[in-house]
């Protein structure tokens, strides 16, 4: 299907220095039609004026006109050379985030009624990608996007380059929502088929968040923050898609603002207040008994009730409170350790989450390695998680800390695995000990008998590595007898236990395990 973009789009640039040259120039012709006017006339009334001086007189008076238009056409056409040049992306050639704001502010400023929608296109792991191929390369890649976009047939001062990583379309006059969505799937096929395909192709996100632009928006940042948030709902969701900004949205950012401002409150007050940790057993395939416990947080706030750890995490390791939060995290764990090896229950590990923020923190090995030898306990006790995606980006610097960590006696999870970006040649060089296989692929683990090649071959793999599998997220006894069938080491699930409270997780683990008490 062919897509028709409405060709009037409009843009509406600063031209005042433009309109000012225009009336000069305009004037000074308006001065010669009178003076030759005058002049005209007089002559009439001398009855002087011969038939070949009339002509000429008129010829001249054509002359100047013209001369004059010209010289307007000049300066104006010079006036948007030297703008595109102060206002245009030099490695896409296209307009920059500069010339978007002044545009946008025009927007505003002008009254008109007519639809506007702006569509931000993220290729997102740009940063990620520098790491993996040569920079030439990726901004090649860059250039070969931008080019594409230039194939939408639409005005270019309509495209941007926004950041490093991400275009902008601004689409005026189009029909509805529909035209929009389509729009939306042209620019993900005009991303996919580039010219020159490049090994690095496969490796650029393409998400797009469509804002359109109601009477509400008055400024600029707020639309590009909407139009972010946007794209992050679809990283959560998937990759290469579109996605509207929406009052759902809207309202999940006026929670994300209250979450952020009473987790400031927290973070004044002491995390104490308000915060605890529950406690999910890891159950040992082989045997059935508790081995294990995962420390998960959880917080009542008076204002929201409970909220959901993956929302303020997000927000903690945004707003840098992680660090502070993560701290705190570790100190009640390892007084949680102490409290288990008061009631005789030695011989459980605890698995703690971290955030690959706190991991680049320059203090973060000495302030663990402190509190653990200040409290007593053996490193070999503990368990740092840490979500693949998100350790990633620091690849070489979170890999060396581990082996830091790992020196130490400190077991390490990469938690969520497959999710992220690891490749099986990177995972031999990790400095990990366990594999902690997402949900998502239990979940699909339905039927026993029917075969499950990602987990099987994980469970291959990590042996053939030396590392110790735990399966997360086990709800069903079926999945449970077929994890068992392929020798997956360590379960955790409902099936099991919810996370439970410190004073349960330990009466748990006695009747689980009568012999360790
Ligand atoms: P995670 O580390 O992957 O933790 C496992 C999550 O799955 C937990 O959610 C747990 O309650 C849930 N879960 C466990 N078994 C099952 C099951 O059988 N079925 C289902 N449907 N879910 C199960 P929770 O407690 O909401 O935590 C969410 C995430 O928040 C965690 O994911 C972790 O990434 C983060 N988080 C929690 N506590 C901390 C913390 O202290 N520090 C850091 N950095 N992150 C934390
Ligand atoms: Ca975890
Ligand atoms: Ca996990």
């Amino acid at each position: 299907m062919k897509l028709k973009i409405n060709k009037k789009t409009t843009i509406h640039t600063n031209h005042t220095a433009q309109l000012i040259m225009t009336i000069l120039s305009l004037s000074l012709v308006g001065y010669f039609v009178i003076l030759h006017i005058d002049i005209f006339s007089q002559f009439r009334n001398l009855n002087i004026l011969t038939n070949r001086l009339r002509l000429l007189t008129i010829v001249i008076f054509i002359a100047l006109v013209l001369g004059q238009t010209y010289m307007v056409l000049l300066i104006i056409s010079k006036n948007k050379e030297i703008e595109k040049l102060a206002f245009c992306d030099k490695a896409t050639n296209l307009y920059n985030k500069a010339y978007f704001i002044r545009l946008l502010e025009e927007e505003f400023k002008s009254n008109k009624n007519d639809k506007k929608a702006i569509i931000l296109i993220n290729c997102g792991t740009i940063e990620l990608m520098k790491q993996f191929f040569e920079g030439k390369m990726v901004d090649q890649l860059l250039l070969e996007k931008a080019n594409a976009l230039k194939k939408l047939n639409i005005d270019e001062r309509n495209l941007f380059r926004y950041s490093e990583d991400s275009f902008l379309v601004y689409i005026t006059g189009y029909h509805n929502e529909d035209s929009l969505r389509k729009i939306g799937d042209k620019i993900l096929a005009l991303l996919d088929n580039t010219t020159h395909k490049m090994d690095c192709d496969a490796f650029i996100a393409r998400r797009l968040g469509i804002l359109e632009m109601g009477e509400n928006y008055k400024n600029v940042d707020d639309i590009i923050k909407h139009l972010e948030i946007t794209i992050n709902k679809i990283q959560d969701l998937e990759s290469d898609k579109h996605w509207f900004f929406s009052d759902e949205i809207q309202k999940e950012i006026l929670f994300d603002k209250l979450v952020e401002k009473e987790l400031r409150k927290a973070a004044h007050v002491g995390f104490d207040e308000e915060f605890y940790l529950e406690y999910q057993p890891l159950v040992e395939s082989k045997s059935n008994k508790i081995i294990g416990l995962e420390a998960l947080a959880r917080w009542n706030n008076k204002e929201l009730g409970m909220v959901q750890p993956h929302k303020f995490i997000e927000i903690a390791e945004r707003t840098q409170l992680i660090i502070p939060f993560g701290e705190w995290v570790i100190f009640k764990a390892l007084e949680f350790l102490k409290q288990l090896e008061s009631v005789g229950l030695n011989h459980i590990y605890l698995a703690i989450n971290i955030s690959a923020i706190q991991l680049l923190q320059d203090d973060f090995i000495d302030y663990l390695a402190n509190a653990v030898e200040r409290k007593m306990i053996e490193p070999q006790k503990i368990e740092l998680e840490i979500t693949e995606s998100k350790f990633m980006y620091n690849y070489e610097e979170n890999n060396r800390k581990l082996d830091l960590l790992r020196g130490l006696g400190i077991t390490i999870a990469l938690d969520d695995f497959g999710t992220g970006y690891s490749s099986l040649a990177r995972l031999r060089n990790l400095n990990i000990d366990v594999l902690k296989v997402d949900r998502i692929f239990i979940e699909n683990i339905i039927n026993p008998y029917e075969e499950d090649v990602f987990v099987k071959s994980i469970i291959i793999l990590a042996n053939q590595l030396n590392l110790k599998v735990v399966a997360e997220g086990v709800e069903t006894e079926e999945q449970k007898q077929y994890l068992l069938s392929e020798n997956c080491h360590v379960m955790q699930g409902y099936l099991f236990s919810r996370p439970i409270s410190a004073e349960k997780a330990i009466s748990l683990i006695k009747k689980n395990n009568p012999r360790a008490s």
